[in-house]
């Protein structure tokens, strides 16, 4: 066979050849921007032209620090296909989180979105190595004069010759980098490769996978700078939908009203985005009835919010799963054809569970003697991943590659699972959130999934905490629905969770409170919780 490199200007090439007339839409403040791949595969070109002229070349980091919008899926194509790499910021990041990482990566230019520059003046001087930054505005909106020699995008397009993706690039070359959102000391870098993202892409459009094609208008709402917007950019340009960007900020009220004006058909995000599209569908009239599936991802869904959306809205919703070690999809919840006949109910549960290993990752767990576990639904260990789209070390950060990978090439996930007779996985807690209570475990996010299924809780968090005599006991955060602030009881969420799970399960405490603080990515901060509760403050 043929040695060709697999590069992501492949899936660029194949959009601009094959699709296009077909459409992009951004949401913008003033409205939608609407183009054709053709026009936007003409801006990528000249931004190429750009970067190189501003001396960008092979290995140089170019960050980007922009919502998911037209002008931030250009920069995707444009830098990987001229050899550099793309290194998209968490906007949400801490001022000192925001200076290391673009520090540690070496950033040469940033993006930078013109209504989100302030964020990163207060430490702008602190950044040695960017040489440039170009703001993402409309031509006419002045490049603030304190930063010295940025440009705007627009204009740097318009004076900007075309020039032709590089195609003598090996396909290990480094396309990407993102980091993780630390839970304690420094956020850790990942590098991508052309290879491992093409890859990806292709496992992602497969039928029994998230199924993405050129039928589809693919809405992703997890930010892009959240491991490569789980390849969202990558595949739909290369499988020819029809993308939707939601832009700055946009409210569950914004998403329902693209799906429905767009008619989009597959729309990705975390729980939290659902919490609040499921509030406004459910109070407001609304036709979403173009969505084909809402694919959940980033943190677990619980079931009665998934049986909301398939009951009463109509809606299915599936599963990925996994990290931005791991690109980051490696487990999809498709239901296999044998099980599509089940009760609704052991659907429901089947739904809950992470999924299945993509075609092209080997999986395995390990339990705490160090063996592989048994595929029964009760045995517990820790999921562990090998294959082309993971990654097999940290960014500049020997240590804590030698902590996470292990000697035989597997890469340690230090999420605790089990897997069924069936090979579904099913995540019971991150290594460190799981709560041994009188010896026995407690998962944090089985009692979540079941305390969110009373119908007047919005959210539950649960943390373990010291206990004199059980060694660590559960506690719950409770947001109440609205209408049931102050009056829920913690009596009556006891009383609920009897009948439901085993007696040691439930919380030894139940705090009401208006928010669960979240990390940067929006996931439930089971750090700030545990912190404020060794502190004093519930
Ligand atoms: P990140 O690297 O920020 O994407 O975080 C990865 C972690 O998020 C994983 O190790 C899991 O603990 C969690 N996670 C991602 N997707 C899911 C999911 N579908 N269900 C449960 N947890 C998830």
């Amino acid at each position: 066979m043929m040695e060709y490199p697999l590069l992501l200007s492949h899936l660029f090439n194949r959009g601009r050849k094959l699709f296009a007339k077909k459409q992009i839409a951004s949401r913008t403040l003033e409205g939608v921007f609407r183009y054709t791949y053709a026009d936007f595969a003409g801006r990528v070109l000249r931004l190429m032209g750009a970067l190189k002229g501003m001396g960008v070349k092979e290995g140089d980091v170019v960050g980007t620090f922009a919502w998911n919008d037209f002008r931030h899926l250009e920069i995707y194509f444009a830098v990987p296909m001229l050899g550099a790499i793309l290194h998209t910021i968490n906007l949400r990041l801490f001022p000192d989180q925001l200076a290391y990482i673009i520090n540690h990566a070496e950033d040469k230019v940033i993006f930078v979105g013109d209504d989100i520059l302030p964020l990163l003046k207060p430490f702008i001087d602190k950044l040695p190595n960017v040489e440039r930054f170009v703001v993402l505005a409309e031509k006419e909106n002045a490049v603030p004069e304190d930063l010295e020699g940025a440009l705007n995008y627009e204009t740097l397009l318009e004076t900007a010759g075309p020039i032709e993706p590089r195609q003598d690039l090996s396909e290990w070359t480094p396309c990407g980098l993102c980091y993780t959102t630390a839970t304690s000391g420094n956020p850790k870098g990942v590098i991508y490769t052309h290879r491992g993202l093409f890859l990806h892409s292709m496992a992602t459009g497969m039928v029994d996978s998230a199924g993405l094609s050129e039928s589809d208008v693919v809405m992703p709402v997890v930010p892009m700078f959240h491991v490569n917007g789980w390849g969202i950019p990558f595949a739909a340009v290369g499988v020819g939908a029809n993308i939707v960007l939601p832009g700055p900020k946009p409210t569950p009220k914004d998403l329902v009203e693209l799906i429905e004006a767009e008619r989009v058909t597959t729309v990705a995000g975390l729980p939290t985005v659902w919490v609040g599209m499921a509030d406004t569908l459910l109070n407001e009239r609304h036709d979403v009835s173009s969505l084909r599936v809402i694919v959940n991802g980033g943190a677990a869904i619980p079931k009665a919010l998934i049986e909301t959306f398939e009951k009463k809205i109509g809606v299915p919703i599936m599963q990925g799963y996994g990290m931005t070690e791991t690109s980051p999809i490696v487990t999809v919840g498709w239901i296999k054809s044998g099980l599509r006949e089940l009760p609704y109910d052991e659907l429901l549960s089947i739904k809950a569970k992470q999924g299945l290993p993509l075609f092209g990752v080997d999986f395995r767990v390990v339990g705490p003697d160090g063996k592989e576990i048994a595929w029964n639904g009760k045995e517990i260990g820790e999921l562990q991943f090998r294959g082309p789209w993971i990654a097999k070390e940290y960014f500049k950060d020997p240590e804590m590659t030698k902590a996470s990978f292990t000697a035989d090439g597997w890469f340690r996930t230090q999420d605790i699972v089990t897997v069924d007779e069936e090979g579904y996985i099913l995540i019971v807690d991150r290594e460190r959130d799981l709560i041994k209570s009188g010896g026995e475990w407690v998962s944090s996010l089985d009692l979540e999934n079941t305390l969110m299924a009373h119908p007047k809780v919005a959210e539950a968090c649960v943390i373990g905490v010291p206990d004199e005599k059980w060694g660590e006991c559960p506690v719950a955060y409770i947001v109440a629905r609205k209408g049931f602030q102050g009056s829920l009881t913690k009596e009556e969420l006891a009383s609920f969770l009897k009948d439901r799970v085993a007696s040691f399960w439930i919380p030894g405490a139940f705090y009401f409170v208006s928010e669960i603080p979240k990390t940067s990515v929006g996931k439930f901060s089971k750090r700030i919780l545990r912190d404020r509760y060794l502190s004093g403050i519930v």
